[in-house]
């Protein structure tokens, strides 16, 4: 199959892969404490179902999705709801968040599932819903409602391929190649699903070239299912290749065009840990409650990849990978590209963690002098979407934040090749941040006063419609009552005609 290149990436980053990729996926135990904050998905927060004192079971639905960007959450295990107030979420700005806080009781008790054997027998609108209720959300990170996504059919959209991103581009993390390892005729009945759902003629998943021993088998998996819609396919491991819009560009030869999504261009592509939640949530009847997580770095001492439940503080999976290091220096959600430093190991796994890298000195890309710009454009060689790194920092250091809006700053996905290359170590990707940031803070607020005076100016309408009406009524008013004549001018008419026919005529007397 041809493949395409796309603009700038780093093919040379260090992997760090070995250090997790080679054992099992091991199961975490049930902590004492699982803390669910309700906005962990793209859209708005969750609603609480439960009350403080309620009893829960494994699988029960504890928040609802409110609206249609959003998605509800589900009880990782049994036990009681002793908290819903705000609680540390994984967040760059280290903010706390109102979450539920359920003590297990290590009965691990479940509600009873409704499998679909054969999910051929479901319409599109059925399986849509299913995974709705079982709420998933795209486990790559992005935490986008799957169910939005694959719903393809209400847009009137002809989706053509269906793109599975297996490419783990960004360095330690391992979790999507050990589930592809060892679990990939589920991945493969996964893709069945979707498959099914969005009518699309094929489907392709991506690996990349430097995990050969994962790309056979899946092509074992595609051979026993003997789908010949399911195509696995090797491309090179250059980083963010696993970025949708490169790995779709990288796949197709196609461009997303900015501001648009890929199903504009009849495409609809999905992680291989999201395709393996909606095999669980359709054939197994299960909500998405568990995910598998790296866990990596010098700060640990035996790195692992964990299926863990989602709610799970992260001290829990340091204490199954044997504690930490004295070379732990720092924790961060996420590789050490795209990822975000956390303030302490109380915070919970939720449903878009997929690594938690506890990092050494070394590892922990640590902040250097910064120096002038000295306009190399090493930059913007190396920008994968295209952009002029230089110009967009130029504007979001200046506040110029419209400048930079102009250029494209949200087509900007935070992948960090242009920090990589900067010989000046200017924080780059931390600038257009807090660009995006002040940008949406300053959109909204744009929107609010927009809406206030909208809102004013309709009020203003009304008031002088209601002032015209009123002075309409009270003129018609006057107008009838000159025309009407007075009551002791009807009152003489009618005594006057009643004389006048009591008095008798000359040819009656
Ligand atoms: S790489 Fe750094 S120094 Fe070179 S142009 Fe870009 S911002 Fe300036
Ligand atoms: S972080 Fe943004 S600007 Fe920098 S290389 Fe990546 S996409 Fe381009």
């Amino acid at each position: 199959m041809r493949l395409w290149r796309f603009n700038g990436g780093l093919p040379s980053l260090a992997e760090h892969k070995n250090e997790s990729v080679n054992f099992p996926i091991e199961t975490a135990p049930v902590p004492p404490l699982l803390v669910y904050p309700l906005g962990q998905h793209i859209g708005n927060a969750a609603k609480p179902l439960v009350s403080t004192g309620d009893k829960v079971l494994r699988g029960q639905k504890i928040a609802d999705a409110q609206g249609l960007i959003s998605a509800p959450i589900h009880a990782g295990s049994s036990g009681v709801v002793t908290n819903i107030a705000d609680h540390l979420i994984p967040h760059p700005s280290g903010f706390s968040a109102p979450s539920i806080s359920i003590e297990t009781d290590g009965l691990d008790e479940e509600i009873t599932y409704v499998p679909h054997d054969d999910f051929r027998q479901l319409s599109t609108s059925e399986l849509v819903d299913i995974i709705r209720e079982a709420g998933i959300v795209g486990l790559g990170g992005a935490a986008f409602p799957t169910a939005i996504k694959l719903n393809t059919q209400n847009k009137a959209l002809h989706i053509d391929t269906l793109i599975l991103n297996g490419a783990e581009c960004e360095p330690y993390i391992s979790c999507d190649d050990r589930l592809l390892k060892e679990r990939p005729h589920l991945v493969i009945e996964g893709i069945e699903i979707l498959l099914h759902m969005i009518r699309a003629k094929r489907a392709i998943l991506a690996i990349e070239d430097n995990v050969p021993d994962t790309f056979k088998s899946i092509q074992d998996a595609i051979a026993k299912n003997n789908n010949p819609a399911i195509t696995a396919v090797q491309i090179p491991t250059i980083y963010p290749t696993g970025g949708e819009k490169q790995l779709i560009q990288t796949l197709t030869g196609k461009e997303v065009p900015s501001g648009e999504i890929p199903a504009d261009i009849g495409i609809v592509s999905t992680n291989v840990g999201t395709v393996h939640a909606v095999q669980r949530a359709v054939i197994e009847g299960k909500p998405l409650t568990s995910r598998i997580i790296t866990v990596t770095g010098e700060g640990v001492k035996k790195p692992h990849n964990l299926e863990v439940r989602i709610g799970t503080p992260i001290q829990t999976l340091i204490d199954v990978c044997h504690g930490y290091t004295k070379h732990a220096e720092r924790l961060i959600m996420g590789g050490p590209m795209m990822g975000f430093a956390l303030l302490n190991d109380e915070i919970p796994i939720v449903k878009a963690t997929n690594c938690i890298l506890v990092a050494s000195k070394e590892e922990a890309i640590t902040e250097k002098q910064a120096m002038p710009c000295i306009r190399c454009g090493l930059c913007a060689s190396a920008c994968p979407v295209s952009l002029l790194p230089q110009q967009l920092y130029w504007f979001s250091k200046s506040e110029q934040l419209e400048k930079a809006e102009a250029l494209n700053l949200f087509d900007c996905i935070e992948c960090g090749c242009c920090d990589v290359v900067c010989p000046s170590h200017i924080p780059l990707v931390q600038h257009f941040r807090y660009a995006k940031s002040a940008l949406k803070v300053q959109n909204h607020d744009k929107h609010l006063s927009d809406v206030a005076r909208d809102r004013f100016e309709a009020r203003e309408e009304r008031i002088a419609r209601d002032k015209a009406e009123r002075a309409e009524r009270s003129r018609k008013k006057k107008a009838a009552l000159k025309s009407k004549p007075a009551k002791e001018e009807i009152d003489a008419a009618v005594s006057r005609a009643k004389a006048k026919k009591q008095k008798p005529t000359e040819n009656e007397t």
